[in-house]
């Protein structure tokens, strides 16, 4: 099933996954939240490189393990978070999320976990795995007006992952 507020996109390399993540360069702003759904290896800490270094981040992205949130600076700041560690909605919101959302691009890993604690406002980004090896399929959902008003915008910078 798909809806007017759902773009499907597929790469067919890391090198796409960036690519694509990066294409969102001029769309997203202070304070918007993007979530990212998917296994192990399907591409979440990629996405969030290839736009990271499109805000102008030129420290290395890596996949936060060890702490629940990395902050980087770039033309806009990135926080970086993942969700897989918090086991209970309190931790989540503990993490002052909210606070943390108003400043920068916020970008959670396996956001799924925390969605309770999440705004009604954000981009869900879903990565399965494809055919090939190095297929990645993406299912991006506007949830709330902020995202669902970017959504032919969306469409229009990322043509070029239609799938
Ligand atoms: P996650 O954060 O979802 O666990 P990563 O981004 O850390 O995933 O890792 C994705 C892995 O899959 C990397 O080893 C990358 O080289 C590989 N890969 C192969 N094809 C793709 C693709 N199309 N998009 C993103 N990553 C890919
Ligand atoms: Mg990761």
């Amino acid at each position: 099933m798909s809806s007017a507020s759902e773009i499907r996109l597929r790469t067919a390399a890391p090198t796409q996954t960036r690519a694509l993540a990066a294409a969102l360069v001029a769309l997203v702003d202070d304070g918007d939240l993007l979530m990212l759904v998917g296994d192990l290896g399907a591409g979440k800490t990629a996405f969030t490189q290839g736009l990271a270094a499109a805000l102008g981040v030129t420290e290395p992205v890596t996949s936060p393990t060890f702490t629940l949130a990395n902050r980087y600076e770039g033309r806009l700041v990135v926080n970086h978070l993942d969700a897989y560690r918090i086991e209970a909605i309190e931790e989540a919101q503990d993490l002052a999320l909210i606070e943390l959302l108003e400043d920068g691009v916020t970008l959670i890993e396996w956001g799924d976990v925390i969605l309770p604690a999440l705004p009604e406002d954000r981009l869900d980004v879903r990565i399965t795995f494809g055919t090939g090896d190095d297929d990645r399929e993406f299912v991006l959902g506007a949830v709330g007006p902020r995202w669902t008003a970017r959504v032919d915008a969306l469409r229009d910078a990322l043509g070029e992952w239609a799938a």
